[in-house]
């Protein structure tokens, strides 16, 4: 038991976008660890919803070099078939989008974008073409720069698919219930508790959770996406991204956490605050993070985790080899069995 801070019952509220609106107004202005350097990449296509719902376009072939920011989705495909940019669809998406026919976490994603008065929103299934091979292996080769060169990565944690919209009210088990606590015959005190949106992981478990920080490495947050293999270099890449979990909505950036009823004692911390955590451990740690999530597509294993890659220090030193690097080949191949292993 603790002390807890406000939680809305609706993630359309005021209050909620005056939460994501703050956390990032004071990133941008406190944080010299978070600021971002611009090297001119710019997503092949992005969406355009910088003026109102009824004025969305799909953009493509952007030019590079303009001062162009976005916001990414990271969200679960599910079932179900949402309107995707195929290309026998390209020239009408670039002429109008219509927002009454995305699905609900799309909607989502576009309506966030706007509050926080971006222009710009990139969602994979309508910026890189699903039925055309070439773009879709050329596209998922970028995604790590689109990833983690976007403003933000807003991330629809609680949506299992995309028809269950992440901006709605909370389900009744995230809400404060009052109970009267007897503290003397005939004398109760109003009580008010809540379930906990990040729950207490064992150290290993919360250590595998990017970005490796103290104090909060043992917290694990809760939601269908975070078993999700894309998912996970998605918010690995995010130099900021907005959690939509199902109890809060958490913030997290290069150097801070903060969720949404947020009090002492969840402090700030810094990545890299173990210290000792050479890159080494730290792609091992990926690599069994990534492991132990879901792909629905053997095919996307290698892929989905490619980007992660590229930001690691050993970028400048040794040879990506699928997965593994050059400099520690015999490391990365060794198998460890656990002390349960049959050895009968
Ligand atoms: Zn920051």
């Amino acid at each position: 038991m603790g002390p807890v801070g406000f939680r809305a019952a609706d993630v359309r509220s005021e209050e909620c976008i005056r939460f994501m609106k703050e956390s990032i107004d004071e990133c941008c202005r406190e944080h010299p660890g978070c600021a971002t350097h611009p090297n001119g990449f710019i997503p092949t296509r992005l969406i355009y919803v910088g003026e109102g719902k009824n004025a969305l376009r799909l953009c493509d072939n952007i030019p590079s070099g303009g001062d162009i920011t976005w916001a990414a989705l990271s969200h679960c495909w599910g079932g179900g078939k949402p309107l995707s940019l195929t290309k026998s669809v390209l020239s009408s998406l670039k002429e109008r989008i219509d927002f009454s026919e995305l699905p609900p976490t799309f909607q989502d994603a576009i309506t966030v974008t706007q509050k926080l008065g971006l222009a710009y929103v990139w969602i994979d299934s309508l910026c890189i073409v699903q039925d055309d091979k070439t773009d879709w292996e050329k596209e998922a080769a970028l995604m790590g720069e689109v990833y983690s060169r976007a403003f933000i990565v807003i991330s629809g944690a609680s949506s299992p698919n995309p028809s269950t919209p992440y901006l709605r009210p909370r389900e009744e088990e995230w809400l404060p219930k009052q109970f009267n606590f007897p503290i003397a015959p005939g004398a109760n005190i109003p009580i008010m508790v809540r379930q906990r949106h990040l729950l207490a992981a064992p150290l290993d478990q919360g250590l595998l959770e990017p970005p490796f920080t103290g104090s909060w490495a043992t917290l694990k947050k809760v939601g269908p996406l975070y078993a999700r293999g894309w998912c996970f270099q998605e918010s690995f890449l995010a130099p900021r991204i907005l959690n939509f979990a199902p109890g809060a909505i958490i913030y997290e950036c290069q150097t801070h956490r903060k969720s949404e009823d947020q009090l002492p004692p969840y402090p700030s911390t810094v990545p890299g605050s173990l210290g000792e955590v050479t890159p080494l451990e730290q792609w091992h740690m990926i690599v069994k993070s990534y492991t132990s999530r879901q792909l629905t597509f053997t095919s996307d294993k290698l892929p989905a985790i490619a980007g992660a890659a590229t930001i690691m220090p050993q970028v400048k030193t040794s040879k990506y080899l699928a997965g593994l690097w050059s400099e520690s080949l015999l490391l990365d191949l060794l198998v460890r069995t656990s002390k349960n292993f049959p050895t009968k």
